[in-house]
């Protein structure tokens, strides 16, 4: 196995962008992973976290012999991306799985692991992850998992990493033509929650294939900045529907996705919706 496998972002997307990401990446890539695609794959991204210790672990953890389980990409809390596999070949992300009818997404798709703790239990003003490790309270999110009915703490996402995984993401759906991005929590659900509702799973696909839909949303304001002193945000948008997450101060900036009765879907630390009566779009 390589020793250093770790490449910058930037390197990347200038071997995804050149058409070169599969020529010269073998100094980076786990043995293991020898199966290539077949003509037309992949097609479809896979969003995962590592429920890890850090970006780099997880790579490693990933990358030797003995693990089965692989992905192409780990990209660590501060954005630095380590390649695990290249991608013109299979790795082993996303396990049992199906969704619209296609089974085993390994076949098809690229697995993209993101470094986050997942799961958090409270533990008096602190939280802690399943291998043990402490975070504060402002790394912690409450909020409901889309395939969950109640609300649990989850590890927050960097803005840097986010912002990495969604370049990387528009890339590779441009480079290969992809039609879907999925989380791994929708093609394997019951036994997978990753990404999780810390992730902007719905914010990353709006951005990425909204192009092709943007003349008949152009009405849509694409940011609004909270004006009630604390807005709820609610998983539909009924003034009864659960509430995703600790209510939205007032002045917080939100990213918004969709309209629909009167209430916005937004983005923040979580999605979900708010009246619209109280965010200022002007
Ligand atoms: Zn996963």
């Amino acid at each position: 196995m390589a020793q250093n496998f770790t490449i910058n972002a930037q390197h990347l997307l200038e071997k995804v962008s050149g058409g070169q990401y599969d020529v010269d990446t073998t100094s980076y890539i786990a043995s293991k992973n020898e199966d290539s695609f077949k003509a037309g794959f992949p097609d479809s991204l896979i969003i995962h976290y590592t429920a890890g210790r850090s970006g780099e672990s997880s790579a490693r953890h990933l990358a030797k012999d003995e693990v089965k389980a692989s992905a192409h990409l780990v990209i660590d809390q501060s954005g630095k991306v380590y390649q695990v596999v290249p991608f013109n070949k299979k790795s082993w992300h996303a396990g049992r799985s199906s969704y619209n009818g296609r089974k085993y997404y390994n076949h098809f798709s690229i697995g993209i692991e993101v470094d986050n703790a997942g799961v958090l239990t409270q533990s008096g003003a602190e939280f802690v992850s399943w291998f043990g490790k402490r975070y504060k309270a402002d790394e912690a999110v409450r909020a409901v998992h889309r395939n969950e009915n109640t609300a649990r703490y989850w590890h927050i996402y960097t803005e840097e990493q986010i912002a990495v995984c969604e370049e990387i993401s528009a890339l590779l759906v441009a480079h290969y033509g992809m039609k879907e991005i999925l989380g791994h929590e929708e093609i394997s659900p019951g036994r997978k929650s990753d990404p999780g509702p810390a992730f902007p799973l719905d914010k990353l696909r709006d951005d990425i294939f909204s192009r092709d839909r943007a003349i008949e949303e152009s009405d849509l304001p694409e940011k609004g900045v909270i004006s009630a002193s604390k807005l709820n945000i609610r998983a539909m948008p009924q003034s009864g529907a659960e509430k995703v997450a600790k209510p939205i101060p007032k002045g917080r900036e939100v990213s918004i996705l969709e309209e629909r009765d009167g209430w916005y879907r937004v983005s923040t630390r979580v999605e979900g919706w708010v009246s619209k009566d109280f965010v200022n779009t002007k």
